[in-house]
């Protein structure tokens, strides 16, 4: 529960299971509430009414569960059953609040939660349209139930609830779109800390940070250094600025070309490249590189109407418990046997 709590404050999945869970224990209450009010006066018209809308929620709420827990996050049937999940509770409380006293019923704050739950995906025009509906329906049921409607204490009922519905619309929707921009600007941030600007790739910081982190937790990898050959002379033939978008589609053809699952590239800086490839599988290792070293020397660079193409050497090893600068030095030094043995390479440690 703490869990489902905390993960509530990032996730829109966490926060709907517990909108979810609470409508069970709605529908508990609601008929706990209703079961008590019609032994005080059975209306046979009202328990079918009742016994209809209980059957229909049931079924709704089982059927909608099941896509909250069963289909992909973000799949037409998962967002559909999320999002109509207010629209739901509109009806069911439009139906159940005249069953249970009308302005009366202990029912009535369900309002403000399902005004809440609305603000989530629809923020301040959600949570003003659903406070507008709800005061409409107050009003409705309002002046259908009081005879005497201009009486001082019917008149202050009414505005106060009819304001309090508002403002919880009013100030949900502020409040979540607040929070949203937030969450969205310190991603950003983030984002921009520690992606490398010009390829799109993770950055140094972020390879470092990386590196640190596995092989404090041990976890098995292998790591990767890549280096674009004889660069100088593309940038002293072609220009900075065709340099530049060499190094750009580089990093688009590595980051296409590692799993998602199993890898992370990063701009070690220059022309030089990182990748961290979480397998113990050396001859995956080996497909892998030999895909990127052979796409990008197939891979054809436009300039004036003209192409060239450009190779990559590589060194690679697997962590065997070394200290972060330790395990870059010993790939370096791979690389650089790479480049020594003629450039167009990858050279690996003592494999097996
Ligand atoms: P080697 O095969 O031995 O790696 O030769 P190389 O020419 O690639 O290596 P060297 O270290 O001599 O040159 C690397 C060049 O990469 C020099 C530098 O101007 C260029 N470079 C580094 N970062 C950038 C960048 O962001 N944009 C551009 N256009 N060039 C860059
Ligand atoms: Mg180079
Ligand atoms: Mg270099």
């Amino acid at each position: 529960m703490k869990v489902l709590l905390k993960s509530a404050y990032h996730s829109d999945h966490a926060l709907e299971i517990i909108f979810s869970s609470l409508r069970w224990l709605f529908l508990v209450l609601s008929i706990v509430v209703f079961t008590f009010q019609y032994i005080e006066n059975p209306v046979h018209l009202k328990l079918n009414i009742f016994i209809a809308l209980v059957v229909f929620g049931f079924m709704y709420m089982g059927i909608s569960d099941f896509y909250l827990h069963k289909s992909p996050k973000g799949s037409r049937a998962y967002t559909l059953m999320t999002k109509g999940g207010p629209f739901f509770d509109f009806i069911a409380f439009s139906a159940l609040i005249p069953l249970t006293g009308g302005i009366e019923s202990p029912l009535f704050p369900l309002a403000y939660l399902i005004i809440l739950h609305i603000v989530v995906y629809w923020r301040l025009l959600g949570g003003l349209v659903a406070a507008s509906l709800f005061s409409v329906i107050y009003s409705i049921t309002f002046f259908v139930q009081v005879s005497d409607f201009f009486s001082l204490h019917n008149l202050t009922n009414y505005v106060s609830q009819v304001f309090f519905l508002l403002m919880i619309g009013a100030l949900g929707g502020i409040i979540v779109s607040r929070e949203r921009k937030y969450h969205s600007e310190k991603h950003m941030l983030v984002e921009a800390a520690n992606r490398d600007y010009l390829t799109n790739l993770l950055n140094h910081r972020s390879f470092q940070e990386h590196l640190r982190k596995d092989l404090e937790k041990g976890v098995d990898f292998h790591l990767v250094l890549t280096d674009i050959d004889k660069f100088k002379c593309i940038n002293d033939k072609y220009g900075h600025v065709m340099g530049d978008e060499v190094l750009r589609q580089i990093g688009a053809i590595i980051h296409s070309i590692i799993p998602v699952k199993t890898g992370k590239a990063f701009r070690y800086g220059g022309e030089e490249f990182a990748i961290l490839l979480y397998t113990n599988d050396q001859n995956e290792v080996n497909k892998l590189l030999v895909e990127i070293k052979q796409t990008v020397s197939n891979h054809n660079f436009f300039f004036e109407g003209k192409t060239f193409s450009v190779t990559m050497s590589f060194g690679s090893c697997k962590q065997k418990g070394e200290r972060p600068a330790q395990l870059v030095e010993k790939v370096d030094k791979l690389l650089y046997e790479a480049k020594d043995s003629g450039r167009n390479s990858i050279v690996y440690s003592d494999v097996g």
